[in-house]
């Protein structure tokens, strides 16, 4: 089975691939030029490194009028085969045609010699992952706060076909007034019809949903984002994701079973247990749609207005 990307919460072996893949991509991925200049005449002046994932890595880039954006830049050395080619022009294609403001914005998209550059709206204060890693837990009202805008980018996602496929606290990123925005659509795929299936074994080990595990015959669909929601919010709300062992193979034996619990000295609400158990139902069908999910009990508990910069090394007095 090939798993691809396996970049959050890395077991061992995971981490040294990773490692070696991440080598090889920065030999491809020369630094831009401090100044690059598309076809049509428009020129971008390269600002800092923000970061790299398993396929890109992100510039900071300044227009003619001073406006700031991200730079996914891809090395034109490591698109070389059909396949990757298929793959990023998938990517752009779907990103380009969202647009919500809990998604990553999509400006455009040029190339020079060396690098393919997709513009991005920035987001430069990070992720959930480094929020979470700072802070160890994360209070139900500011989860409450972040499930309500993660679910409002993946119900805009769903009702236009689009599965997601690789959810995690690493591809949502803060943007400058700390709203939260969706982004990385290198897994995403649009649905021909809304009962299709896909087949195509891939996601990051933590997040996998059970049936995507349970082999080609039976195909996967939209829930297998909800399932990631339900990954992202006990995460949050414990401090790791319920399936987490040292050994990729562990973690996948412990999701085909659902074999997780909550743990005692990090005690939350019933209310947000009882909508967990049903994001991480077994069999896809018991899951809740995404329309349902804002439903739940759980949401009709406090939430702060808006989440502040401190939050992202701090528990915010008033929810302490
Ligand atoms: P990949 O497809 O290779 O996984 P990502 O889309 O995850 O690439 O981006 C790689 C890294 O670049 C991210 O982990 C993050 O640090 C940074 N990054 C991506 N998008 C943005 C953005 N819009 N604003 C700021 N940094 C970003």
């Amino acid at each position: 089975k090939t798993v691809r990307r396996p970049t959050e919460n890395l077991p061992a072996e995971g981490a040294k691939q990773h490692k070696k893949k991440k080598e090889k991509l920065s030999a491809l991925c020369k630094t831009p030029p401090s100044i690059v200049r598309t076809r049509n005449g428009r020129d971008y002046r390269r600002g800092n490194f923000l970061g790299e994932g398993g396929f890109a890595r992100c510039f900071q880039m300044k227009d003619a009028s001073g406006q700031i954006y991200a730079a996914k830049t891809v090395a034109k050395a490591s698109i070389k085969n059909e396949k990757t080619k298929t793959k990023l022009l998938s990517e752009i294609k779907i990103h380009k045609s969202l647009k919500h403001p809990n998604i990553v914005n999509f400006v455009d998209c040029f190339e020079d010699d060396v690098n393919v550059y997709i513009l991005l709206e920035i987001c430069p204060n990070q992720s959930l992952m480094e929020l979470l890693k700072a802070r160890k837990r994360v209070s139900e009202p500011e989860v409450r706060f972040f499930m309500v805008q993660i679910v409002g980018a993946v119900k805009y996602l769903h009702s236009r076909r689009v599965i997601h496929r690789d959810l995690k606290l690493g591809n949502i990123f803060f943007d400058p007034d700390m709203n939260l925005k969706l982004g990385d659509f290198g897994l995403a795929s649009v649905l021909p019809s809304t009962d299709s299936r896909k087949y195509t074994i891939c996601g990051t080990p933590n997040y996998i949903a059970p049936e995507v595990l349970g082999g080609k015959h039976t195909g996967h669909s939209f829930e297998v984002d909800i399932w990631a929601i339900g990954i992202m919010m006990y995460a949050l709300l414990v401090g790791k994701p319920p399936f987490q062992a040292k050994d990729v193979e562990v973690i996948y034996e412990r999701i085909k079973k659902t074999e997780y619990y909550f743990p005692e000295d990090k005690p939350i609400s019933p209310s947000a247990k009882t909508l967990i158990q049903d994001l991480l139902s077994l069999n896809p069908l018991n899951r809740p749609t995404i329309d349902e999910i804002l439903n739940y009990e759980w949401f009709k508990g406090p939430f702060p207005d808006k989440t502040h910069e401190i939050s992202l090394s701090e528990t915010p007095v008033s929810l302490e």
